[in-house]
């Protein structure tokens, strides 16, 4: 099976690119900006964009690694299967054939470096293409993917509904406060229309009024009175 060229050929980067931002064109994992298709998985709570190997190498227990049975929330029996003792990934004890003894490494881990689930072979005219193993490989990255994105929806559904009825619940509250301060507005208007007992009275003076000012201005007098008589009897002393 032949496959198409990439979409994102270009090794220029982007800005957001440069500065490791997430990217429907590049893959996630490897940066690969070549690499046919990029699958979208919600990871850890961020929805990311990964290339076939990087998707099959962050679900290391939704898979086979070796016949590539995609699990979909149920792995095989821990009679049936064994798990890799770096990534955690499971695979079906048949599959694992004489790699099995403890501490048994998948096949990526075996050769981290060096392996991918999926690197496309190129045929004598440089078209990239596919045979049956890789084809299965893809087909199970693009289940997880599948099976990743169809959780994502059903978790930003339900965050829908949650922040809709907290929506409502402001809006409610929102109202009843618009309610009261009407009310409070009304019974201020009412306060002013109706006449006051107190209207012709002279307001009081503050002591900041002229009166409150003459004793200011009178007690320091009496000071530097005091302060003149101090230093009349002080020189008296001197003589
Ligand atoms: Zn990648
Ligand atoms: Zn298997
Ligand atoms: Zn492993």
């Amino acid at each position: 099976m032949n496959l198409p060229s990439s979409t994102a050929t270009s090794t220029s980067e982007s800005p957001d690119t440069a500065a490791g931002a997430i990217s429907p064109e590049t893959c996630g994992g490897c940066k690969s900006q070549d690499s046919w298709v990029i699958h979208s998985a919600r990871l850890r709570g961020i929805l990311r964009f990964y290339c076939t190997h990087c998707l099959l190498r962050n679900h290391p227990a939704s898979f086979c690694p070796t016949c590539f049975a995609f699990y979909d929330s149920s792995p095989p029996h821990q009679s049936r299967r064994v798990s890799c003792n770096d990534c955690n990934s499971v695979t079906h004890i048949h599959c694992a054939g004489d790699a099995k003894s403890p501490p048994y490494r998948c096949p990526p881990c075996r050769d981290p470096d060096g392996f991918s689930f999926f690197r496309p072979i190129v045929d004598e005219n440089g078209a990239r293409c596919m045979d049956k193993a890789l084809s299965e490989a893809f087909l199970c990255a693009a289940k997880i993917a599948a099976s990743s994105m169809s959780k994502a929806v059903t978790f930003f559904r339900s965050e829908a509904e949650r922040k809709g009825k907290d929506a409502a619940v402001a809006k409610k509250r929102a109202r009843e406060a618009l309610e009261d301060v009407l009310k409070l507005d009304e019974k201020a208007k009412l306060a002013v229309s109706k006449p006051s007992e107190n209207r012709d009275q002279k307001p009081k003076q503050s002591p900041a009024s002229n009166g409150g000012l003459k004793q200011i201005e009178s007690s320091a007098a009496t000071a530097q009175v005091k302060k003149q008589s101090s230093s009349v009897v002080q020189v008296k002393q001197e003589k």
